[in-house]
């Protein structure tokens, strides 16, 4: 019997007394984990999970929480977890959608989400931040033996939803194939071994922390210091123990803001990884400046996985996201036909491989206009490619502004009020004109005291054509960020919509 993710990612070490998670309450082997895997699985099973059912989560990060999710795929379930952010009403929306068999959430918010749960048939659970509630308290007396159910490689085995910049939020389905393809995939180009100890700070209802990381040190044999969350301190109280680390881009500027944080605190880290959001090409160089080795950046998205890279070994250039992986077929296409632009020009990243999701579940009209005939996924991210093959994402399509006509991208605009002195970052967005149909504006936060908007406006005078000029340049104390560190343009324009009007 083969289930294709469990036997991949969690079988290999599973009998191993090595320590897996280093955690603030203490250290779980491989073989602690397991018993604790086969003990939920057991739960699940005796609560009406059956192969192919859906497994919806949302709870605070902790050890039980990531064994929760071994134990789904071992039972043969799909597993689905939930930003801890959602309230109760926008739970209603995923738990309608999904139809799970099984719900786990805290206690807090059990009781909102009860008539939900019932109405479907679906068996509630409570796991709260400290580890108590039903699911634990029905695992603690459930047998440490559990036979792993068969899944084959096209079966599901998550499914994400995806933050959804306009519209309905869409279920991302991942199939086996897809996350044990990217996991091998990531392992041999990162170099990951059982050497590794990675500084796990990211939260797990997130592709780039579920499976990027933990999937990845899980079948590597390798360790993780297992954090409930980012802070500065507890990263450099952390990192002598660490090889490695994966992150966010505010998780890099903000360990910049340290003074701690210095050459020494970093010499003997192999890796520092960032994704998820753009990292600023300004802070890759104070990064190298400051520890003397470069921040590996990639690109991928939940619906593709990790997708192109900066390489392990040879050149990795602030700014770019790097090559495709191997196994991945990227094409930077017109958005309107998709075929291949010039190189050099900018056009829609589209592609396809063993890493690209299966659809948008019971959204087959999303799902078929977001593919093309010959099975090229559209990813909506904007991009170009140099001769060498390096690819630099300009922005979201949806983010871009056409102004009279025109086509404008943030990402140029973007990086050149960042280099103006006493800026610390800016987002460029279109709002709705009269004349032009959208307005390009520029909102900025300063690095230190007050800024001369009229000069950042004369300094881009000379530089850039006059459509792609901010008709408004605004000042902000902070850019609007979702968990991942991703700046919500969608926001900015809402809060900005009346400014021509
Ligand atoms: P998510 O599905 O939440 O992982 O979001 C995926 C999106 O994040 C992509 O479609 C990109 O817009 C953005 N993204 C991920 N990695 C990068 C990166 N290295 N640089 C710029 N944008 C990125």
């Amino acid at each position: 019997m083969t289930n294709i993710l469990y036997d991949g990612v969690f079988a290999p070490h599973a009998a191993s007394d090595k320590v897996f998670l280093f955690t603030p309450n203490g250290d779980v082997s491989f073989a602690v984990f397991t018993q604790m895997t086969n003990r939920l699985a057991n739960c699940l099973v005796e609560n009406g999970m059956q192969s192919g059912d859906r497994v919806a989560v949302q709870a605070e990060k902790s050890v039980t929480q990531l064994a929760l999710y071994a134990a789904t795929i071992k039972a043969g379930g799909v597993y689905l977890p939930l930003n801890t952010g959602y309230t109760p009403h926008e739970l209603d929306y995923f738990v309608g959608d999904a139809k799970p068999a099984i719900v786990v959430a805290a206690d807090s918010v059990s009781a909102a989400i009860a008539p939900l749960t019932e109405s479907i048939g679906a068996s509630l659970l409570t796991l709260n931040a400290d580890e108590t509630g039903s699911l634990t308290q029905q695992a603690d007396t459930a047998s440490p033996d559990f036979v792993t159910v068969a899944r084959g490689s096209e079966d599901l085995g998550a499914i994400l939803y995806t933050s959804g910049t306009t519209g309905r939020s869409k279920g991302a389905k991942l199939c086996h194939r897809n996350l044990l393809s990217n996991a091998e995939v990531l392992a041999e180009s990162w170099q990951f071994s059982g050497d590794d100890v990675l500084l796990h700070m990211l939260p797990i209802y997130h592709t780039h922390g579920l499976f990027v990381a933990s999937n990845l040190l899980c079948m590597v044999g390798g360790s993780m210091i297992f954090l409930p969350k980012f802070s500065a301190a507890d990263a450099l109280a952390w990192m002598p123990q660490a090889t490695s680390m994966m992150g966010v881009p505010t998780f890099y500027t903000r360990l910049l803001d340290a003074p701690e944080f210095t050459r020494e605190a970093a010499i003997h880290m192999r890796l520092f990884i960032s994704g998820s959001a753009p990292l600023l090409a300004e802070t890759h160089v104070q990064f190298e400046e400051r520890t003397g080795k470069m921040i590996l950046e990639r690109y991928g998205m939940t619906e593709t996985n990790m997708s192109i890279s900066n390489p392990y070994e040879g050149a990795r250039i602030a700014g770019t996201v790097g090559k495709p992986l191997p196994g991945v077929e990227i094409r930077i296409a017109d958005a309107e036909t998709g075929a291949p632009v010039a190189p050099g020009e900018i056009g829609i990243i589209e592609q396809r491989g063993d890493n690209v999701f299966l659809g948008y579940w019971e959204m087959p009209e999303k799902t078929s206009e977001s593919f093309r005939n010959d099975g090229f996924f559209i990813t909506g991210d904007m991009a170009q490619q140099n001769a060498d093959g390096y690819i630099t994402i300009v922005g979201r399509d949806k983010d871009l502004i056409i102004s009279g006509g025109l086509n404008v991208y943030p990402k140029e605009i973007e990086g050149l009020i960042d280099e103006y002195h006493g800026v610390l970052e800016s987002a460029v967005i279109g709002v709705p004109h009269r004349d032009f149909g959208e307005a390009v504006v520029a909102v900025i936060v300063s690095s230190d005291g007050p800024l001369d908007t009229d000069a950042i406006r004369a300094s881009l005078a000379g530089r850039i054509a006059k459509f792609k000029q901010p008709k408004a340049v605004i000042l902000a104390d902070a850019l609007p960020r979702n968990t991942m560190g991703k700046v919500q343009k969608a926001e900015l324009r809402k809060t900005h919509a009346d400014l021509f009007a």
